[in-house]
């Protein structure tokens, strides 16, 4: 099955309009192929994807030996992906990449005012502060924060990245929904969507391709998680990682469902502080 974060994540956003470029590396085998063409299926631009001969591409059980393909890729390959496309709104990184390749994406997205998300995925431990203050956004789940902070609660995890360079943290709660974490400002709740969830596999990826296409369209980063968190939730709702990913049609539905809810009933109001950018 075709799959991988960064490719869920590319599709999601491609899936909400975004018009999407995937970095990384293939290998030169039939699921580096088959990689290749369902980004392309898709909509998104696979000029900076490279092959590298004699290296399978990764796969779940190769990805966690650290073996595959995409370990390969080298900050010069994200260098020159950029002056492939030149007007990037904004750059998702995860971290099934080496680190100075995601530390060059992120240096570049910084440097030419793009907006710069990192999914801290897989995550196994703390990340040089540096490294989190070149994004405007870390957006890891549960597990994943508390690898990187040490603490044991999702507040406390998020309060700590913030201390350790974070411009804003968005840490995901599963069916609980996510919580937003600013400098300066109180942590506020992104609501979760009760949906019949039946398999959450790749719900983070459709958070992240979400969250980023919302915020390449210029929404602010509370309303850009809330169409996040919608997204994650309809994932839960379909089988497999590719076929659950929605589309924008999709989100905008759910999300249309629960205002008309809402505006029914006596649901207290959430305190939504957001403005301006992330
Ligand atoms: P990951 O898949 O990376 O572990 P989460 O499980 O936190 O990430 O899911 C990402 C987002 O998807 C959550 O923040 C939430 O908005 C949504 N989500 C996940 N599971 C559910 C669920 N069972 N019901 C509703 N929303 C969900």
């Amino acid at each position: 099955m075709p799959g991988g974060k960064g490719l869920n994540q590319a599709i999601t956003a491609a899936r909400q309009g975004a018009p999407v470029a995937m970095v990384g590396c293939v290998g030169d085998d039939p699921a580096g192929r088959l990689l290749t063409t369902v980004l392309s299926a898709e909509g998104v631009d696979t000029a900076g994807l490279h092959v590298v001969r004699g290296v399978p591409s990764g796969t779940a059980l190769i990805t966690v030996a650290r073996d595959g393909a995409n370990g390969r890729l080298r900050p010069g390959d994200v260098e020159a992906a950029s002056s492939l496309t030149p007007t990037v709104a904004a750059v998702l990184a995860q971290l099934e990449i080496p680190l100075n390749a995601v530390r060059a994406a992120l240096t570049l997205a910084h440097a030419s005012g793009a907006i710069a998300v990192l999914n801290p995925a897989p995550a196994t431990g703390s990340l040089p502060d540096q490294l989190l203050a070149l994004a405007d956004v870390v957006v890891p789940n549960e597990s994943e924060a508390r690898a990187l902070s040490g603490r044991p609660t999702s507040a406390g995890a998020a309060t700590w990245l913030l201390k350790h360079g974070c411009r804003s943290v968005i840490v995901t709660l599963g069916e609980q929904g996510a919580l937003l974490a600013r400098q300066h400002e109180p942590i506020v709740e992104v609501a979760a969507f009760k949906v019949e969830a039946v398999d959450t596999t790749a719900a983070g990826d459709a958070f992240c391709g979400t969250l980023v296409a919302s915020l390449s369209a210029g929404e602010d980063l509370l309303a850009a998680a809330q169409r996040a968190s919608a997204a994650g939730a309809l994932a839960t709702t379909v089988m497999g990682a590719l076929p659950s990913l929605p589309t924008t049609a999709e989100v905008d539905r759910l999300l249309a469902t629960y205002a008309l809810k809402r505006s029914r009933t006596t649901l207290p109001r959430r305190s939504w502080r957001s403005r301006g950018k992330p």
